[in-house]
Order: structure tokens, then sequence, then C-alpha cells
């Protein structure tokens, strides 16, 4: 095991931390707490000891920030997210408290290795992939930049799925984060909501034309809150994730159970619990939708009655709420708060309909993800009206307004009205949640330029045209500290060493390393570092899958989910396409690459498992083939998550960010290879644009169409068969994935992919394959002459600050919050 971060020095801790004291407290955990006697502890018993040592540190500053927020009367932010991908949490709270290097020697004392007991740590996998590690992000450095946030969201007990390969297939177990419990949560039992679901809508008249609405739920479920402390950096401050439990309100039926009908008797309590099980994986089936829909409920309502109980207790009515809280819908998963909140605000506490509509426009603000098609919720109309009665009667109230002021006020017509309304009227009646959270925000924000700009120009067009002040773009970011602190923490030190500690705290003092990037003795140690971590990765693939990496070759890597139009089927035909030339030229000079793949794909999304399946064939083939001579190696490496990702990212020399251009909003994957010294291969999309401007033209590998271009292709039709024919290497790697060749036992298997390719080329596979392949061999150009390689991977490093989700944070704070 490598040495992790030495970051003891930077940020004292408030009570004793020295090794001394660390190690009583461990024992005193390890004795009272758990029970055991350090003689027949074991590896999972040490690590709790120390995750609890570690938390009442965490306690003590997440008190005192709590105290100051209410001392002074600070506006709160509530991010609310239905997915919060978070990984492990104990080297980044010892890291963020400045306790790790302490620790470290006083479990050495007691004749335990920290490396290892953190192996143990299980990722809370509580999210898919981009949007849920954003999350993640913006929680730590909304506590690092001093902004008083809660995130809200569910407490699934089983994350998303463990993947498993069987024969290259991908299968799906079940992940269990909570098996050995959770040190780290505080349950709540006081802080307890009832949450209702379907039932009818009383009215009652209070006086001349005045009428209250009363939601008679018939069904309702407690949600029961359990925190844990989001420490910053330096633990400056430290705030809080509130994710919801579900429980019955009858735990248990006793007539029925007393009569005889045991199962049946727990029938409410499985019920209810079946609630927060499990994570939605990124696609929902038709049979899946109304639980999705509950769980959005849910996690809404309990929220939502939490704030404004919270808000109560500082304020003696709700005018003040959008001075004092700021609540930020992370996609439309969370848009049923819109018609909550003013369900709650009028129905339960008194408001006029019209308060009601304003506080929450000045409260909400909403943050879109995806402009593809299938990934806009909408809800069927009766499924909606049958779970939330009174919430359906809101959102047409709030439709008609928007409507009749889009037509009155505005004039537009009725092809521009249907667009903007908040029910689809073609074909079956569906509730838009984009639309709704949209007119129910007073800021609507994307996370890229390009993303903002295209939300402009497609989903939100005619919205935008009625309200152009709303939307405004943040790009997104990453926390320098999880992803260069503590995943790579040889760059870290030797930045340190080189432009000292300014960029510690600001990442935007990064650009000083810039003068050392043709630096001979610098580019050495710059490369003794990726080299390392290249041998831990070595290391990993061959113990866990019994491959053999060269560490001294390219490490390409792709790792993301996969989605077509993430395109790791245009890599793994240039994969194809390359090891047929190595085949045929034997006579040149060919840079030995290992490209490596991970990711998960949604469990019902064919293509994509089919995707895996080819990588794993080709992989087979390649690997075992003597004509190749090693000079390329294709791996997937099974089951990615956050702490996989932090272990393949410093690892990388090349970064794939080769989505269709247009169709990946941000992106973040790209910045957290480019911060840890990986040079780019891209095209331009999401924040791929950016990150060009900031790192220089020079030092990212650009191909491809653009998105105007793609946008222009896909209206006018074109003809990828033409396209293929002309180009040899595609033709020839597609027929011989097409004919079998890496698929002997079937040989039709990977037809209808690429079927796909030749018939419609939706993803600009075929369209991009020949700019793709020539931009990998300006790749290989530049690696061989490693000063500029090296002078290259440098500046990705030095000009990454910007890319700091501190700074992203800064500005939403700024002109969205306001806080
Ligand atoms: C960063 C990250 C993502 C997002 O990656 P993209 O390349 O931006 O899609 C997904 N999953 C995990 C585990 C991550 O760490």
């Amino acid at each position: 095991m490598t040495n992790r971060a030495t970051t003891n020095d930077l940020a004292p801790a408030p009570r004793s931390s020295d090794r001394e004291q660390l190690a009583t407290e461990l024992l005193e955990r390890l004795k009272y707490r758990i029970g055991k006697d350090p003689k027949v502890a074991k590896p999972h018993d040490w690590l709790t000891a120390a995750i609890l040592v570690a938390r009442d540190r965490v306690t003590d500053k997440w008190m005192d920030s709590t105290r100051r927020t209410y001392s002074t009367g600070a506006k709160r932010v509530y991010y609310l997210s239905l997915e919060f991908l978070i990984g492990r949490l104990m080297r980044d709270a010892m890291t963020n408290i400045g306790i790790l290097d302490e620790m470290r020697h006083a479990l050495t004392s007691l004749g335990v290795d920290l490396d290892v007991i953190a192996e143990l740590e299980p990722d809370a996998a509580l999210g898919n992939g981009g949007l849920g590690r954003l999350a993640a992000c913006f929680m730590e450095s909304m506590a690092t930049v001093d902004v008083p946030a809660y995130g809200y969201g569910i407490r699934y007990v089983h994350g998303l799925f463990r993947q498993q390969m069987a024969d290259g297939w991908q299968v799906e177990l079940p992940e269990t984060w909570l098996a050995h419990g959770n040190p780290w949560e505080f349950e709540r039992r006081e802080s307890s909501y009832e949450i209702g679901f379907g039932g009818a809508v009383e009215t009652i008249n209070i006086g001349e034309d005045k009428q209250r609405f009363v939601w008679k739920p018939a069904e309702r479920v407690i949600a029961t809150a359990y925190d844990t402390p989001a420490v910053g950096w330096r633990a400056k401050r430290v705030n809080t994730l509130r994710l919801w439990a579900a429980n019955p309100i009858d735990p248990i039926l006793l007539d029925a159970f007393n009569a005889g009908d045991h199962i049946g008797a727990l029938r409410e309590s499985n019920k209810a619990e079946s609630l927060t099980r499990v994570l939605y994986p990124a696609d929902a089936t038709p049979a899946g939708q109304e639980l999705r829909l509950r769980q959005e409920f849910f996690f809404c309502s309990a929220s939502l009655q939490d704030i404004l109980r919270r808000h109560l207790q500082q304020y003696p009515d709700f005018t003040s709420l959008p001075d004092a809280v700021a609540i930020q819908l992370n996609d439309t998963h969370p848009a049923v708060s819109v018609a909550e909140l003013v369900r709650l605000l009028t129905d339960v506490h008194g408001l006029d309909f019209d308060i009601a509509w304003d506080i929450a426009r000045r409260t909400f603000s909403y943050t879109n993800h995806t402009l593809l098609p299938e990934a806009l919720e909408s809800w069927p109309v009766p499924l909606f009206e049958r779970l939330l009665p009174r919430h359906m009667q809101i959102v047409y109230a709030v439709n008609a307004r928007i409507l009749l002021e889009a037509r009155k006020d505005h004039g537009l017509d009725d092809q521009r009205v249907r667009n903007i309304s908040l029910i689809e009227e073609s074909g079956e009646r569906r509730v838009r949640m984009g639309n709704l959270a949209f007119v129910g925000s007073h800021s609507i924000n994307g996370v890229s330029a390009l993303h903002t700009e295209l939300m402009k120009e497609t989903v939100f067009a005619d919205l935008h045209k009625l309200y152009p002040d709303r939307i405004n773009n943040k790009t997104n970011g990453i926390t320098p500290r999880r992803w260069l602190m503590q995943c790579n923490p040889g760059l870290f030190e030797l930045i340190r060493e080189s432009i000292g500690d300014a960029f510690v705290d600001d990442a935007e003092a990064l650009p000083a390393l810039d003068a050392f990037a043709d630096n001979r003795d610098f580019q050495e140690r710059f490369a003794a570092i990726k080299r390392e971590n290249k041998n831990r990765l070595s290391n990993l693939v061959g113990s866990r899958m019994g491959v053999r990496i060269d560490p001294a070759a390219m490490f390409d890597i792709q790792i993301k989910r996969i989605h077509e139009y993430k395109r790791q089927l245009l890599n793994i035909i240039e994969a194809v396409a390359l090891y047929d030339q190595i085949r045929s030229h034997p006579e040149l000079d060919w840079v030995p690459r290992v490209k490596l793949f991970a990711g998960k794909a949604a469990p019902s999304y064919h293509n994509a498992k089919l995707i895996i399946k080819l990588a794993n064939d080709v992989a087979k083939v390649i690997n075992n083939d003597p004509a190749v001579r090693g000079l390329l190696k294709v791996v997937f490496v099974p089951n990615y998550n956050v702490s996989l990702a932090e272990i393949m990212v410093p690892a990388a020399d090349l970064s794939e960010q080769i989505s269709t251009a247009g169709m990946e909003a941000s992106g973040t994957g790209n910045m957290k290879f480019a911060l840890n010294g990986a040079l780019t291969i891209g095209t331009l999309d999401g924040a791929n644009v950016e990150m060009r401007d900031h790192v220089g033209e020079e030092n990212i590998v650009i191909f491809g169409m653009t998105a105007e271009e793609v946008a222009k292709v896909r209206a006018e039709g074109h003809n990828p068969r033409a396209i293929i024919e002309q180009s040899r290497e595609l033709s020839q790697a597609l027929q011989a994935i097409a004919s079998g060749v890496f698929s002997p036992d079937d040989r039709n298997r990977f037809a209808g992919l690429v079927d796909g390719i030749y018939n419609h080329d939706w993803f600009m596979v075929a369209a991009d394959f020949d700019a793709y392949a020539k931009a990998q061999r300006e790749v290989d150009a530049i690696w061989t002459d490693k000063t500029s390689w090296y002078s290259k991977t440098i500046r990705n490093t030095a000009r990454m600050g910007w890319f700091s989700s501190d700074r992203t944070i800064r500005q939403y704070a700024k002109d969205i919050w306001r806080a």
C-alpha cells in the first residue's frame, strides 16, 4: 500500500488529536461501543471504532456550525436530490478534519493498518452516475465554502447494483452497503413525518367565494430521518445530509397476527419499507413507474415538512421563506415539490393560493441535467391523479394561470401554448415535470455553457422566450479534495513542494504549476508518480481479473455509465481497427496501449449490455493473439463505482470523452482525469468545450462533428452506409464484428448493433470514426515525444483549477441562492 495523503499539518483539529489520544479513544470505542476486546477484534470492528472516533470530532464541528447558522440568521440552502453517489467517507472525513496521519499512526501502534480497514468500508452508492456524484461533490463544497446547507434524499437499503461478469455478460447483484451497519449516521426518531398517497380531496366552504381543500389520503407511511455529517475542507463547516427511510404507521396488524395470518400481519410494514428499499436504475420499467413516483413524492413531502417546521422555529410566518430559504431541485426528480409546497402553504397553513404560488416560485430553483427526450420525466395523468389527487388540482390551477398569461399578455399561438403546458396533450395525457419545475422556479440552470445554450433552443425554447431571465449556466465541478488530494497523494505532494500551499485552499492557484510544465526534472517526477499510480492499477487488474497489463504502455481509459451516446462502441470499434493494423503492419512502430473500460449498464438497456459483452469478447481475442505482440490489450474492469474511479483516474494517460456532440450535458469524469494529468481525447461536447478553453487547444485532442453539425445531419438525414464504404478501416472492423470474428460461439450476436450503425447511425459512430482514428494517431505521436507529452499533461493539471466544485458552488450561492 502506498502512503496516502499527509495533510495532517494543514488542518489542526480542535480537541487533541495526537496519536496517543486517538489510540486511547480507539480502544475505548472498541470496548464500550462495539463490545470487543482488542485481542479478538476483527478488521471490521477496527473500522467501526476508527469511524466513531473521527465522527466525534466531526460532531463537535457540526454543532458549532448549526449554532452559528441559528445565531447569524444566515440563509439556508436545501439541495433536493434523489441520488447521492458518495463512495467511502472515512478517508474523506479524516482528511478534512486533519487527523488522517495521526490516525494512521494510532492504528499502527495498535497493530492495525489504516489502508487495510479503509478498503472494508462499503461505498455509499445511492446514485447511478454523474448526477448523483455531482450532488456528493456539492455537499462537500457547500460545507467548504461555508454555505449552511442540508442535502435531502432517500436512504436506500440497496444502492446501485453490484456488477459481476458471467462469460462477459453483465450480471446484477444486490448491493448491501448497510450489512455491517452504518456508523456514520444518526437516526432521528423525533424527526418523522406522515406522508400520504391516494384517497380524495374534500372541499370546505369558508365564507363567500372561499374554499379550503383537505386531502384525505387513503394510505399513509412515516418518513424517518437519518443524518450524516458532511464535512468541509479543514472542517470550517459541517453540514447535514438528511436521508429519509419509510416506516409503517402500524408495524404489525395484531388482529391478523392473532388470527394466525402471520405474514398478512406484516403487510403494511413490508409495503412501507419497500418504498425506500432500492435505488432506481437510470431507466425505469413501466411496472416500476408507480413506485418511482411514490419515492419522489415521499422524499419531497418529508423534506418540505421538515423545512417548514424549521422555518417556523425561527420566523413568525412564511412570508419570509424566500429570503430565509433556497431550495435547489437536482433535475426533475424532486419537481413534485413545487405542488407539495403550494399544498402545504394553502391547505395546511391557510395561505391564499396567490401568495403561496409567489413564495414557491421565489424559493425554488431547478437544475436541468439532460436534453435526452427519453430522460425528460413525465407521468400519466391517471396515475398522478390517483396517487396525488390534490397535487393534480394544483398542477391544473397553476397551468391555467400560466397558459392564460401566455395567451393574453404574450400573445402566444396555440402551438406554443401547447409547448409550455404542464400537460402533454398529444397521445396519452401526461404531467411534464420539466415544465412544472421551470414555471415553479425563479432560476433554471444548465450544467455547461453548451448545454445551457442548447436548453434555450430545444426543450425550453418557448418557456425561455416567455421568461428570458430565468435560464442561466453553472458549469459543473468536482471536489479537489477527493479527486486530487485523496486519490492522488503523490501528485498532490509534488504540487505542494513546487508551488506551495495556496492551491490547497484555492484550486484556482494551480496555474502557478504552469511554470514547471517544461522543466525536465519536474517532468520526471510527474512521470514517476503517474507510473506508481499505473502500477497500482496493474496490480488491481492482475489480482482481480488475472490479466497482466504493462504499466509502461499507454493507459487509455473510458469509465462511465454504458450508454450509446457516450460511445464506448466507437472506442471498441477503433480497438478492432487498430488490432487489424497492428497485424497487417508489423513493420511499423506501434505505441503499446492498454484500453481500459468500466461502467454499468441499466439492467433493461439491451444495447448497453451488448456493448459490455462486445468489449469482453474483443478483449478475449486481442489479448490472446500472439500476433499482437503485447502492443494492444483491452480490459473491462467490473463493478465501476467511486472507489474504483479513485484508483483508475490517477492511473490514466489518456481520457476518453467522446460522446456524440450535443448529448452529454457536462460530464465530470472528464474533469477528474485532466486534473490528474491525463490528456483528453474528446468531442466538443458538454464541459469539454470549456476544458479546451482553459487548458488551451494545443493541450487537448479534439475531433469530430460539432453539436450544430450533428443537429443538421439528423434533421436532413445522412447516409452512413456510404460513409462506411468509403472507410476501409471502418468497414473491415464492422464486418469483423458483424460476422462473428469475436463471437464464434454466436456469430450473429453483434449483427444488430452493427446494423444500427449502417441503417441510421443515430449516434454518429460511422460519421465520426475516421476523425477519431486520426486523432488517436495524433495521440500516439505526442506519446512518442515524452517531453511534449508531459508538458501537455502537466498543463492540464495546472489549468483545471477552475473546474473545482468550490467555484461552482460560489456561483450558485451568489447568482441563484443569494446566500
Ligand atoms: C465521476 C463519476 C461519474 C460521471 O462520469 P462521466 O464520465 O461524467 O459520465 C459516474 N460514476 C462515477 C462513479 C463517478 O465517479
